[in-house]
């Protein structure tokens, strides 16, 4: 956190300045009070009228000094939670994918938006109006010595009483803080999933339990924040309490030295005055440093958001001329069972590739570890001669492209979710579209590639959206193209004329994992990857796999 105040240290200085001016003003307000009532006791017009006028130029003063510094300090907030803003998205989205998904995206969302929220409301605000009242608070201290050494040692006996509430309170704030921040996180998964479910719970009747579900979630979250609520209620009203106290024992005291002739009536009204300026701060600051201190863990959690692009940010500038060589490769999600286990592969650039085996053999784990997503696997993975582990994953992209079973459109045109960002000549736009078969269905949109596709590309059939992601990977000239069941949406026609398309390819390295097993669609691969179970059983060219492996026999059903 500390490096966001150092970045903004200019305008911090600047509002530190302009809050403390006023907060010196504020105090000198009370010896003010006691010259005016002592000229009212004493009768003096003429010093009167002076003092008026004093006072009035003084107000202004004091409402510009106000102003400033609360404008001062409003964009410092506004700064410091935009940065932390950009450095938890930063942060988010340099990971490994593998980590990336290890969150779900509603707990991002709520640290960007409800955590944000928390440190500055909590956090730095709090910690800006500290520092403002500390200041208050000095100059009230001096001043209040110098009028009654007595009534001072009263008010700091008081004070003394006031700072035992939140230090027996902070510990337990923080515990509930924290427990709202993470049911708000959980309010805002449940939330995100029920709303992404809307179609299957309308056909499902569903909506009774789903909103049995909401309500449960709701109710949590209300408690969760109820249950720290009463703990800040219980330390607002011991710390009221004890101020009104205090002015209580002041007006005695001071009334007594009146009495007795020791101070005069001025005297007393700016020790009134001064009084209730010593608590405030007070009662501020312990207001706040509870509030402070419960936001530790938050903003402990958004720092290492943050931190995780520094990590990633190394490496070198991935290459493939040659070959995408895997050796002796072993990965594990969890630490116990291999998803993959020793493979050894050689994908040489421009060769196709047809990748098969049951469902959850390791076919779609094989390609993420390939592509970059996870870190933790065992053996090597080299493009051309650079081992993965010094490659620059995020710049992989350049090389490959994947194209998943279910595809990512943004709420776009067809065209801007081709192009993404890219700009690219007319002759490639329509080399992509028709090898991807996008223009097969572009004359049926009413704007062709101008038409919107909706939330997540929902204007579109599945088999469009696949055309679609095949057509982002086409344009670029990726180098190599993945396809991870990537045209099992579409119709077996447009699927074998697609895949077709790519195998004629010259300089293309295609890797396809397959379902279909079609003898007229495998034979065009060079090499057919059978998998069992998280290993390589055997690798060769269709007709020579289904000649010698009885198990692919038995697997293709032959
Ligand atoms: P497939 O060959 O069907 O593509 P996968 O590679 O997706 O198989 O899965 C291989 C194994 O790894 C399966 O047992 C699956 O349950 C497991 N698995 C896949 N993804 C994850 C994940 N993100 N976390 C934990 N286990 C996973
Ligand atoms: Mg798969």
């Amino acid at each position: 956190m500390k490096r966001y105040w150092k970045r903004n240290k200019l305008i911090l200085a600047v509002t530190l300045l302009l809050c403390t001016a006023a907060a010196l003003m504020t105090t000198f307000v009370s010896l003010l009070l006691q010259q005016v009532t002592d000229t009212a006791v004493s009768g003096d017009m003429a010093l009167f009228k002076k003092l008026l006028l004093f006072a009035v130029s003084y107000m202004i003063m004091l409402c510009l000094m106000n102003y400033f510094g609360s404008l001062a300090s409003k964009l410092l907030v506004q700064r410091m939670t935009r940065q932390i803003r950009s450095d938890v998205y930063e942060g988010v989205m340099h990971q490994y994918p593998g980590e990336f998904y290890k969150t779900n995206t509603a707990d991002y969302i709520s640290s960007l938006i409800n955590d944000v929220k928390i440190i500055e409301e909590n956090y730095i605000l709090p910690l800006l109006q500290s520092i403002e009242v500390i200041v208050m608070f000095v100059s009230t201290l001096v001043l209040l010595l110098a009028l009654s050494p007595a009534v001072t040692g009263i008010l700091l006996v008081t004070l003394l009483l006031m700072f035992a509430v939140p230090a027996l309170m902070g510990k337990l704030l923080e515990k509930r803080q924290d427990a709202v921040s993470r049911q708000l996180a959980k309010f805002t998964e449940k939330t995100k999933d029920i709303l992404s479910g809307f179609e299957v719970i309308r056909s499902y009747q569903l909506l009774p339990n789903m909103r049995m579900k909401f309500e449960e979630e709701n109710k949590r979250t209300a408690d969760c924040k109820f249950a720290a609520d009463k703990v800040t209620a219980l330390n607002e009203g011991l710390s009221d309490t004890l101020s009104y106290l205090c002015v209580v024992v002041v007006i005695f005291t001071s009334a007594f030295f009146v009495i007795k002739g020791s101070i005069t009536m001025g005297t007393l009204m700016a020790l009134l005055q001064l009084s209730g300026s010593f608590l405030t701060p007070v009662l501020l600051i312990m207001e706040n440093l509870p509030k402070i201190k419960s936001v530790k863990p938050i903003v402990q959690r958004l720092c290492d958001l943050a931190d995780t692009e520094i990590e990633a940010e190394q490496g070198r500038v991935p290459s493939f001329h040659r070959e995408i060589a895997v050796s002796d490769l072993t990965f594990s999600y969890d630490g116990s069972l291999n998803a993959l286990n020793h493979i050894s592969l050689r994908f040489a650039k421009g060769k196709k590739y047809a990748v098969v085996g049951h469902s959850g053999c390791g076919k779609s784990t094989l390609i993420k570890v390939l592509s970059g997503y996870y870190k933790d696997y065992q053996g090597e993975i080299f493009y051309d001669e650079d081992p993965l582990s010094l490659l620059d994953t995020k710049n992989l992209g350049s090389i490959l492209s994947i194209l998943h079973q279910s595809v990512y459109l943004f709420n776009d045109t067809v065209r801007n979710n081709i192009a993404l960002e890219g700009d690219f000549d007319k002759a490639t736009w329509e080399q992509a579209l028709e090898a991807s078969g996008v223009s097969q269905f572009m004359a049926l949109l009413e704007k062709g590639l101008n038409s919107p596709v909706g939330e997540n590309g929902n204007r579109l059939s599945g088999g469009q959206r696949q055309r679609v992601a095949l057509a982002r990977a086409l344009i670029r000239k990726a180098k190599v193209i993945i396809l991870d069941e990537g045209t099992s949406a579409l119709d077996p026609k447009t699927a074998l004329e697609i895949e077709s398309t790519l195998l004629t390819r010259q300089d293309l390295t295609l890797i396809t994992i397959t379902h279909s097993l079609n003898p007229a669609l495998l034979s065009q691969y060079d090499q057919v990857i059978y998998m069992e179970d998280g290993s390589v059983k055997d690798m060769a060219a269709y007709e020579q796999l289904l000649e010698n492996n009885p198990s692919f026999r038995n697997f293709c059903g032959v």
